[in-house]
């Protein structure tokens, strides 16, 4: 697999995606302000959103692999 995956952070209130800033760091406990609804996220439950989608996406990426391979296996 070389697939590169960009995962996302989003609002946690309104779905629109967080721009956290290229180069711009943040740590555990910060608040991220959305621009859409204003809302300011929690940064850590905002990280462990991304993450689980994150996980899904490899998964699902492992699972079509997987099943792409066994079905040369039977050519
Ligand atoms: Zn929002």
């Amino acid at each position: 697999m070389d697939k590169s995956y960009s995962i996302e952070v989003k609002c946690l209130f309104c779905d629109a995606t967080l721009k956290t800033g290229e180069g711009l760091e943040h740590q555990s406990g910060d608040m991220i302000k959305c621009s859409e609804c204003g809302e300011l996220n929690d940064y850590d439950s905002v990280l462990e959103v991304a993450k689980e989608q994150g996980i899904e996406l490899i998964k699902n990426e492992l699972e079509k692999d997987l099943k792409s391979k066994l079905k040369n296996l039977f050519k």
